[in-house]
Protein backbone atom coordinates (compact mmCIF):
# COMPACT_ATOMS: atom_id res chain seq x y z
CA UNK A 1 0.00 0.00 0.00
CA UNK A 2 1.13 3.51 -0.71
CA UNK A 3 2.27 5.22 2.36
CA UNK A 4 0.34 8.36 1.89
CA UNK A 5 -2.84 5.77 1.61
CA UNK A 6 -1.60 3.94 4.47
CA UNK A 7 -1.67 6.99 6.76
CA UNK A 8 -4.90 8.16 5.51
CA UNK A 9 -6.11 5.07 6.62
CA UNK A 10 -4.15 4.18 9.52
CA UNK A 11 -3.71 7.25 11.65
CA UNK A 12 -6.00 9.56 13.18
CA UNK A 13 -5.69 13.34 12.05
CA UNK A 14 -4.23 15.81 13.40
CA UNK A 15 -5.12 20.01 12.20
CA UNK A 16 -3.44 22.89 12.34
CA UNK A 17 -5.95 25.41 14.60
CA UNK A 18 -3.57 28.04 15.72
CA UNK A 19 -1.02 29.18 17.87
CA UNK A 20 -0.80 30.05 21.72
CA UNK A 21 1.90 31.60 23.38
CA UNK A 22 4.57 31.03 21.04
CA UNK A 23 3.27 26.96 20.44
CA UNK A 24 1.05 25.01 17.59
CA UNK A 25 -2.24 24.53 18.70
CA UNK A 26 -3.33 21.30 17.07
CA UNK A 27 -6.96 18.84 16.79
CA UNK A 28 -6.26 15.82 16.83
CA UNK A 29 -9.27 13.16 16.04
CA UNK A 30 -9.44 9.34 16.90
CA UNK A 31 -12.03 7.30 15.86
CA UNK A 32 -13.97 3.99 16.45
CA UNK A 33 -17.22 2.16 15.42
CA UNK A 34 -19.83 5.31 15.80
CA UNK A 35 -17.40 7.65 17.42
CA UNK A 36 -15.70 10.27 16.18
CA UNK A 37 -13.54 12.59 18.82
CA UNK A 38 -11.37 16.03 18.36
CA UNK A 39 -8.86 16.71 21.46
CA UNK A 40 -6.60 19.04 21.46
CA UNK A 41 -3.01 20.03 22.51
CA UNK A 42 -4.28 23.15 24.47
CA UNK A 43 -5.26 21.84 27.72
CA UNK A 44 -5.81 18.21 26.64
CA UNK A 45 -9.42 18.89 26.10
CA UNK A 46 -11.14 17.36 24.09
CA UNK A 47 -13.41 19.46 21.49
CA UNK A 48 -16.02 17.39 20.24
CA UNK A 49 -18.03 14.01 20.65
CA UNK A 50 -19.26 12.86 17.59
CA UNK A 51 -21.49 9.75 18.05
CA UNK A 52 -23.39 7.77 15.35
CA UNK A 53 -27.12 7.57 15.30
CA UNK A 54 -28.85 3.76 14.21
CA UNK A 55 -29.90 6.24 10.74
CA UNK A 56 -26.14 7.21 10.13
CA UNK A 57 -26.59 10.42 11.43
CA UNK A 58 -23.28 11.78 13.50
CA UNK A 59 -24.31 14.44 16.14
CA UNK A 60 -22.25 16.03 18.58
CA UNK A 61 -23.10 15.82 21.86
CA UNK A 62 -20.70 18.40 23.30
CA UNK A 63 -20.89 22.33 23.80
CA UNK A 64 -18.25 23.22 22.03
CA UNK A 65 -16.03 26.16 21.07
CA UNK A 66 -14.38 27.08 17.94
CA UNK A 67 -10.87 27.77 19.36
CA UNK A 68 -9.08 26.05 22.08
CA UNK A 69 -7.50 29.42 23.10
CA UNK A 70 -11.68 30.88 23.17
CA UNK A 71 -12.44 27.96 25.93
CA UNK A 72 -9.31 29.25 28.10
CA UNK A 73 -10.30 32.70 27.79
CA UNK A 74 -13.99 31.72 28.82
CA UNK A 75 -12.91 30.55 31.81
CA UNK A 76 -15.97 27.27 31.55
CA UNK A 77 -12.98 24.82 31.30
CA UNK A 78 -15.03 23.03 28.60
CA UNK A 79 -14.26 19.91 27.59
CA UNK A 80 -10.49 20.48 29.24
CA UNK A 81 -8.32 18.26 31.58
CA UNK A 82 -8.19 19.48 34.91
CA UNK A 83 -5.05 19.25 37.10
CA UNK A 84 -3.40 18.97 38.92
CA UNK A 85 -6.15 18.82 41.56
CA UNK A 86 -9.79 19.52 40.06
CA UNK A 87 -12.70 21.66 42.06
CA UNK A 88 -11.90 24.10 45.24
CA UNK A 89 -9.32 23.94 48.03
CA UNK A 90 -10.46 25.91 50.51
CA UNK A 91 -8.16 29.00 51.14
CA UNK A 92 -5.59 28.19 48.36
CA UNK A 93 -3.88 26.09 50.99
CA UNK A 94 -3.02 22.34 52.13
CA UNK A 95 -0.76 20.80 54.69
CA UNK A 96 1.86 17.92 53.68
CA UNK A 97 4.12 16.38 56.00
CA UNK A 98 4.09 19.26 58.73
CA UNK A 99 4.81 21.77 55.66
CA UNK A 100 1.61 24.56 54.46
CA UNK A 101 1.62 24.44 50.92
CA UNK A 102 0.14 28.38 49.46
CA UNK A 103 -1.41 27.61 46.05
CA UNK A 104 -2.70 30.09 43.37
CA UNK A 105 -5.74 32.03 44.00
CA UNK A 106 -8.12 32.37 41.13
CA UNK A 107 -11.98 31.71 42.80
CA UNK A 108 -12.05 34.23 45.65
CA UNK A 109 -9.59 33.36 48.24
CA UNK A 110 -10.26 29.43 46.86
CA UNK A 111 -8.20 27.26 44.74
CA UNK A 112 -10.10 26.21 41.75
CA UNK A 113 -9.18 23.30 39.02
CA UNK A 114 -5.58 23.77 39.44
CA UNK A 115 -5.06 27.28 39.65
CA UNK A 116 -4.50 30.35 37.34
CA UNK A 117 -2.25 28.44 34.96
CA UNK A 118 -3.92 24.91 35.50
CA UNK A 119 -3.44 21.96 32.86
CA UNK A 120 -6.57 23.33 31.07
CA UNK A 121 -4.20 26.52 29.51
CA UNK A 122 -1.34 24.53 29.17
CA UNK A 123 -0.07 23.03 25.81
CA UNK A 124 0.42 19.33 26.13
CA UNK A 125 2.86 17.02 23.70
CA UNK A 126 2.30 14.34 21.89
CA UNK A 127 3.56 11.07 22.62
CA UNK A 128 1.49 8.64 20.34
CA UNK A 129 -1.52 9.05 17.52
CA UNK A 130 -2.98 6.29 16.33
CA UNK A 131 -6.53 6.35 14.75
CA UNK A 132 -7.96 5.37 17.93
CA UNK A 133 -5.61 6.42 20.80
CA UNK A 134 -3.85 9.67 21.24
CA UNK A 135 -1.65 10.37 24.04
CA UNK A 136 -0.80 13.58 25.60
CA UNK A 137 1.72 14.58 28.45
CA UNK A 138 3.17 17.52 30.57
CA UNK A 139 5.86 17.78 32.52
CA UNK A 140 4.40 20.32 35.62
CA UNK A 141 7.51 21.47 37.37
CA UNK A 142 8.34 22.03 41.21
CA UNK A 143 6.14 24.67 42.99
CA UNK A 144 3.59 24.62 39.39
CA UNK A 145 0.79 27.05 40.89
CA UNK A 146 1.78 26.11 44.44
CA UNK A 147 2.15 22.41 44.14
CA UNK A 148 4.92 20.78 45.26
CA UNK A 149 7.30 17.90 43.12
CA UNK A 150 7.83 17.78 39.34
CA UNK A 151 5.10 16.09 37.92
CA UNK A 152 5.17 13.72 34.71
CA UNK A 153 1.57 13.60 33.55
CA UNK A 154 -0.47 11.77 31.25
CA UNK A 155 -3.55 11.98 29.65
CA UNK A 156 -4.31 9.27 27.15
CA UNK A 157 -7.93 8.80 25.21
CA UNK A 158 -9.00 5.58 23.73
CA UNK A 159 -11.83 5.18 21.14
CA UNK A 160 -13.68 1.87 20.93
CA UNK A 161 -17.24 0.76 19.75
CA UNK A 162 -19.23 3.94 20.93
CA UNK A 163 -16.80 5.06 23.90
CA UNK A 164 -14.62 6.69 24.64
CA UNK A 165 -12.18 6.15 27.85
CA UNK A 166 -9.61 9.06 29.37
CA UNK A 167 -6.93 7.91 31.56
CA UNK A 168 -4.78 10.00 33.88
CA UNK A 169 -1.81 8.82 35.02
CA UNK A 170 1.63 10.77 36.76
CA UNK A 171 4.82 10.49 39.04
CA UNK A 172 6.10 12.80 41.02
CA UNK A 173 9.61 13.17 42.60
CA UNK A 174 8.18 14.61 46.05
CA UNK A 175 5.04 13.83 47.72
CA UNK A 176 2.06 16.03 46.21
CA UNK A 177 -1.42 16.03 45.36
CA UNK A 178 -2.84 14.19 42.04
CA UNK A 179 -6.82 14.69 41.35
CA UNK A 180 -7.76 15.11 37.93
CA UNK A 181 -10.82 15.42 36.34
CA UNK A 182 -12.21 16.03 32.09
CA UNK A 183 -14.85 18.64 32.09
CA UNK A 184 -17.17 17.97 28.60
CA UNK A 185 -20.46 20.09 28.98
CA UNK A 186 -22.87 17.34 27.11
CA UNK A 187 -25.89 18.69 25.36
CA UNK A 188 -27.82 16.07 23.98
CA UNK A 189 -30.70 18.74 23.45
CA UNK A 190 -32.52 20.32 26.02
CA UNK A 191 -30.67 20.09 29.26
CA UNK A 192 -33.96 20.28 31.48
CA UNK A 193 -35.39 17.16 30.11
CA UNK A 194 -32.46 14.94 29.84
CA UNK A 195 -32.99 12.15 32.08
CA UNK A 196 -29.68 11.59 35.24
CA UNK A 197 -29.33 8.53 37.10
CA UNK A 198 -26.27 8.63 39.92
CA UNK A 199 -25.08 5.56 41.90
CA UNK A 200 -25.16 7.59 44.86
CA UNK A 201 -26.94 7.30 48.17
CA UNK A 202 -25.01 10.28 49.58
CA UNK A 203 -23.93 13.66 48.74
CA UNK A 204 -21.23 16.06 50.38
CA UNK A 205 -23.10 19.49 50.65
CA UNK A 206 -21.53 22.59 50.01
CA UNK A 207 -20.74 26.27 51.90
CA UNK A 208 -21.88 29.34 50.79
CA UNK A 209 -18.46 29.48 48.54
CA UNK A 210 -19.17 25.88 47.38
CA UNK A 211 -16.85 24.62 49.64
CA UNK A 212 -18.06 20.94 50.99
CA UNK A 213 -18.42 21.30 54.81
CA UNK A 214 -16.81 17.56 55.59
CA UNK A 215 -20.37 16.01 55.61
CA UNK A 216 -21.62 13.26 53.97
CA UNK A 217 -25.71 13.60 53.75
CA UNK A 218 -28.75 11.10 52.56
CA UNK A 219 -30.06 12.14 48.97
CA UNK A 220 -33.46 10.12 49.57
CA UNK A 221 -36.41 12.86 49.78
CA UNK A 222 -33.56 15.82 48.61
CA UNK A 223 -33.82 17.29 44.81
CA UNK A 224 -30.26 14.92 45.05
CA UNK A 225 -31.97 11.75 44.71
CA UNK A 226 -30.77 10.60 41.15
CA UNK A 227 -30.84 6.80 42.20
CA UNK A 228 -33.31 6.41 39.81
CA UNK A 229 -33.66 8.47 36.32
CA UNK A 230 -35.30 11.79 36.56
CA UNK A 231 -35.03 14.95 34.87
CA UNK A 232 -32.49 17.20 35.58
CA UNK A 233 -34.92 20.17 35.41
CA UNK A 234 -37.03 18.58 37.46
CA UNK A 235 -36.03 20.24 40.99
CA UNK A 236 -33.58 22.15 39.55
CA UNK A 237 -35.26 25.51 41.07
CA UNK A 238 -35.98 23.69 44.47
CA UNK A 239 -35.98 26.14 47.51
CA UNK A 240 -33.81 22.95 49.51
CA UNK A 241 -31.03 25.45 51.09
CA UNK A 242 -28.44 23.16 48.62
CA UNK A 243 -30.22 24.02 45.70
CA UNK A 244 -29.98 27.70 46.58
CA UNK A 245 -26.34 27.75 47.70
CA UNK A 246 -25.42 26.87 44.00
CA UNK A 247 -28.48 27.99 42.14
CA UNK A 248 -28.75 24.73 41.02
CA UNK A 249 -26.73 21.48 40.76
CA UNK A 250 -23.00 22.21 41.42
CA UNK A 251 -22.13 19.05 44.21
CA UNK A 252 -19.96 16.25 44.62
CA UNK A 253 -21.72 12.79 44.63
CA UNK A 254 -20.27 9.59 47.03
CA UNK A 255 -20.33 7.12 44.48
CA UNK A 256 -21.28 3.33 45.66
CA UNK A 257 -22.17 1.74 42.82
CA UNK A 258 -21.52 0.96 38.53
CA UNK A 259 -21.75 2.76 35.66
CA UNK A 260 -21.22 6.34 38.08
CA UNK A 261 -24.10 8.01 36.47
CA UNK A 262 -26.35 7.05 33.21
CA UNK A 263 -28.13 9.63 30.96
CA UNK A 264 -31.07 8.67 28.80
CA UNK A 265 -32.25 11.72 26.39
CA UNK A 266 -35.13 10.01 24.41
CA UNK A 267 -33.31 7.01 22.66
CA UNK A 268 -30.11 8.15 23.34
CA UNK A 269 -28.12 6.84 26.41
CA UNK A 270 -24.79 7.57 27.90
CA UNK A 271 -23.17 6.11 30.79
CA UNK A 272 -20.16 6.92 32.84
CA UNK A 273 -17.73 4.82 34.73
CA UNK A 274 -14.79 5.69 36.54
CA UNK A 275 -12.14 4.22 39.63
CA UNK A 276 -12.88 7.76 41.13
CA UNK A 277 -14.85 7.96 44.45
CA UNK A 278 -16.85 11.19 43.50
CA UNK A 279 -19.31 12.73 40.95
CA UNK A 280 -19.26 16.76 40.63
CA UNK A 281 -22.47 17.02 38.49
CA UNK A 282 -22.57 20.70 37.55
CA UNK A 283 -25.65 21.93 35.71
CA UNK A 284 -24.34 24.97 34.10
CA UNK A 285 -25.67 27.39 36.29
CA UNK A 286 -23.52 29.76 36.14
CA UNK A 287 -23.27 30.66 32.47
CA UNK A 288 -24.27 34.07 30.77
CA UNK A 289 -24.09 34.14 27.16
CA UNK A 290 -21.58 37.20 26.54
CA UNK A 291 -18.42 37.89 23.88
CA UNK A 292 -16.24 35.40 25.89
CA UNK A 293 -19.11 32.85 26.48
CA UNK A 294 -21.23 31.13 23.79
CA UNK A 295 -23.56 29.30 26.28
CA UNK A 296 -26.94 30.21 27.54
CA UNK A 297 -27.47 29.26 31.37
CA UNK A 298 -27.71 25.51 32.02
CA UNK A 299 -27.30 24.49 28.37
CA UNK A 300 -24.99 21.98 29.03
CA UNK A 301 -23.94 19.75 32.18
CA UNK A 302 -20.90 18.41 33.46
CA UNK A 303 -20.38 15.01 35.20
CA UNK A 304 -17.08 15.14 36.64
CA UNK A 305 -15.66 11.94 38.25
CA UNK A 306 -12.94 13.14 40.50
CA UNK A 307 -11.53 13.42 44.12
CA UNK A 308 -14.18 15.24 46.26
CA UNK A 309 -13.67 18.93 46.61
CA UNK A 310 -11.08 20.10 48.96
CA UNK A 311 -9.76 16.40 50.20
CA UNK A 312 -6.85 17.72 50.48
CA UNK A 313 -7.71 19.33 54.05
CA UNK A 314 -10.78 16.93 54.60
CA UNK A 315 -9.14 14.39 55.78
CA UNK A 316 -12.34 12.19 56.00
CA UNK A 317 -12.26 12.45 52.18
CA UNK A 318 -10.58 9.77 50.31
CA UNK A 319 -7.22 10.23 49.88
CA UNK A 320 -5.87 12.47 46.32
CA UNK A 321 -2.29 12.68 47.66
CA UNK A 322 0.36 11.13 45.56
CA UNK A 323 4.00 9.38 46.96
CA UNK A 324 7.02 10.51 45.65
CA UNK A 325 7.86 7.75 42.85
CA UNK A 326 4.61 6.21 42.77
CA UNK A 327 2.84 5.92 39.95
CA UNK A 328 -0.65 6.16 40.06
CA UNK A 329 -3.40 6.20 37.22
CA UNK A 330 -7.68 6.65 37.13
CA UNK A 331 -10.09 6.25 34.62
CA UNK A 332 -13.05 7.79 33.27
CA UNK A 333 -15.11 6.29 30.83
CA UNK A 334 -18.13 7.72 28.72
CA UNK A 335 -20.02 4.95 26.53
CA UNK A 336 -23.13 5.44 24.28
CA UNK A 337 -25.70 3.49 22.95
CA UNK A 338 -29.62 3.85 21.54
CA UNK A 339 -32.56 2.22 23.24
CA UNK A 340 -34.09 -0.01 20.13
C1 LIG B 1 -17.43 23.64 39.13
C2 LIG B 1 -18.23 24.90 39.05
C3 LIG B 1 -17.51 25.88 38.16
C4 LIG B 1 -17.29 25.24 36.80
C5 LIG B 1 -16.52 26.10 35.85
C6 LIG B 1 -17.26 23.09 37.75
O1 LIG B 1 -16.49 21.93 37.79
O2 LIG B 1 -18.07 22.68 39.94
O3 LIG B 1 -18.42 25.46 40.34
O4 LIG B 1 -18.25 27.07 38.02
O5 LIG B 1 -16.59 24.04 36.96
O6 LIG B 1 -15.35 26.52 36.42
Amino acid sequence: MHAKQFEKEYMGTKKYIERYKEHNIYSYTICAEGIEVAISNLGAAIESIRVTSPDGGKKDVCLAFDRPSKRVASGTYSGATVGRVANRIAGARFELNNKIYRLSANDGANTLHGGKEGFDSQVFRCVRHEKNYLKLSLVSPDGDQGFPGTMHFFASFLAEKKSLTIKFSAISDQDTLFAPTIHPYFCFGDTLRTELKISADHFTPIDEQGIPTGETVSVFETPFDFTSFKEIGAEIDSPHAQILAAHGYDHNFVLNGSPAAQIRYGSEMMSVETDFPGLQFYSGNFFEKNELCPFTKRQGFALEPQFFPNAANQRNFASPFLKAGERKSYFIKFAFNYLS
